[in-house]
């Protein structure tokens, strides 16, 4: 049984309290760990060793701040092939997958920003013949950063890096679902020289030791990725304290593929878009709007490729689609189909639970699915699934495409599949997302704004717009 513990002040602790959840193998549906169910004491010691380590980290030179950054990356290359594992076993997803993206995508967020460590400047204002003003953004003290399960590592790491670049100690949790990777990056951290006390990474509930990490009156910022009503819990919670906070929420994001598109590249994409992590990405595709005049050919097309797709064993190299991350989901995913069905969807592959042999007997296994026939206002069509299941719809004109794509209470991504020029920088304006993808999904650049609008979420990760949200501003005024 693989019994984890918190990381605090650079050792490896078991909660206070002696409280354990399980941790479930998604594949198997079997308990294979136990994960410390912490509280508001092993937060009181993380808090300690934190401000314990501030003074010191926050005035480490930059260059031996980035070389430590640095260090943690070359350390999660270095463990690629146990961090993919590890992966694979805790989320359900493909170990290619974590192989090829979730873990060198973390390592690749800690180089990022050590980088960005020594290259972030601030801004200065001259006043003519009067004054000079220059800005300061200076380190804020502790931060607590909390991330989902669907790409656990990745996730985690891109909020810890900038935190740690810009001068900050960490309270970090991963989600309670998938918290093995985060629990080796401890040492992977101790390892790379990170100063004990710098970053502390507890386990747990969103509800416990979660909630105290966002009303702790120690912690000065909050950065959450997760689901749009726990962050409208946290944002309600945390209001009266006036703390910094960075929400990165729920998707139901549009892809609009028209008739002059590249034809097999846009299926391919658009399939990947749609079902990568068995569609548990936040910027994965679920509302596939197509023109009328290739709807048919691309909805041939998309089916038999989902058709072709089968939920395997992760561990297996050969697989492209492993299992959903717990019966819970599983579960709020089967409903969704069922009400798609009841919303006058048709159903044209999938929408049922796949059972596998052998170890994968009672895993949470789910086919690719497919609806047409939903109006754009089903619920099918307005609530996050998130999970394998996508709809289509065709439209007859650009402005009902980006009527039907912008009918939504979301706002994180879009993709735009088309060839035609000034379509593209037409229907860029006015999508109502913060992302938009023309001709390509996922494609990631570290220095770009990342994150959504309306219930998608507030504010903006990535690049500078990460290690301004990790400083505090302070404008400097001298009169000559
Ligand atoms: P979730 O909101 O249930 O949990 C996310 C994290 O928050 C977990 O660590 C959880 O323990 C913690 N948490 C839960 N309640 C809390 C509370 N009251 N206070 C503090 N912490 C709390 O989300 P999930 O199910 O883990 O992840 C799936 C969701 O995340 C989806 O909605 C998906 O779209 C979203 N997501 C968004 C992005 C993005 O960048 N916008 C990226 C990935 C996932």
């Amino acid at each position: 049984m693989d019994i984890l513990k918190n990381y605090i002040d650079g050792c490896y602790q078991a909660p206070i309290n002696n409280r354990y959840l399980n941790n479930i193998e998604p594949a198997t549906g079997e308990v294979y760990g136990k994960i410390p169910d912490s509280d508001i004491d092993d937060l009181e010691l993380a808090v300690i060793a934190a401000e314990k380590a501030l003074p010191a980290w926050q005035s480490m030179p930059l260059e031996q701040r980035a070389d430590i950054l640095y260090a943690i990356a070359k350390g999660i290359e270095c463990q690629l092939e146990a961090l993919a594992l590890a992966e694979s076993i805790d989320n359900g997803k493909p170990v290619s997958l974590a192989r090829i993206v979730d873990i060198p995508r973390a390592a690749s967020n800690f180089k990022f920003f050590a980088h960005a460590c020594s290259q972030f400047s601030s801004e200065s204002h001259s006043m003519t013949n009067t004054a000079t003003n220059y800005t300061l953004r200076q380190s804020i003290g502790i931060v607590g950063c909390i991330s989902p399960w669907n790409l656990p590592l990745y996730l985690f790491s891109w909020k810890i890096a900038p935190a740690l670049a810009a001068g900050n100690c960490v309270i970090a949790k991963p989600s309670e679902i998938t918290p093995k990777t985060a629990a080796m990056l401890g040492q992977i951290c101790q390892d790379a020289g990170l100063p004990k006390g710098v970053l502390n990474i507890l386990h747990g509930t969103g509800s416990g030791v979660g909630s105290a990490i966002c009303t702790h009156k120690k912690i000065k910022a909050i950065s959450f990725t997760g689901g749009t009503k726990t962050g409208a819990a946290i944002a309600t919670q945390i209001a009266p304290q006036f703390k910094k906070l960075s929400l990165e929420l729920g998707g139901k994001n549009p892809a609009l593929v028209f008739a002059d598109c590249d034809f097999d590249d846009t299926v391919e994409q658009v399939f990947k878009a749609s079902f990568a992590n068995q569609g548990q990405i936040c910027l994965c595709a679920s509302r596939i709007y197509i023109e009328q005049s290739l709807y048919e050919k691309f909805k041939v097309a998309l089916v038999a490729k989902a058709k072709a797709l089968k939920p395997q064993d992760p561990l297996e190299k050969s697989a492209k689609m492993g299992a959903i991350v717990s019966k819970a989901h599983l579960d709020k995913i089967l409903n969704y189909i069922e009400l798609a069905k009841e919303e006058g969807g048709i159903l044209l592959t999938g929408g049922q639970q796949v059972t596998l042999s052998e170890r994968c007997r009672n895993g949470y296994f789910l086919a690719p699915t497919i609806f047409e026939g939903l109006t754009n206002q089903a619920k099918c069509n307005q609530e996050e699934i998130f999970g394998p299941v996508i709809t289509l719809q065709s439209f007859s004109s650009d402005e009902e495409a980006l009527s039907l794509a912008n009918e939504s209470e979301y706002g994180l991504a879009a993709t735009i599949w088309t060839n035609n020029l000034s379509r593209t920088h037409l229907l860029t304006e006015q999508l109502n997302t913060g992302i938009v993808w023309v001709n390509c999904w996922l494609l990631r650049d570290l220095r770009t704004p990342f994150g959504g609008m309306k219930h998608s979420g507030l504010g903006r990760e990535g690049g500078n717009e990460a290690m301004r949200f990790f400083t505090e501003t302070k404008n400097v005024c001298i009169k000559y």
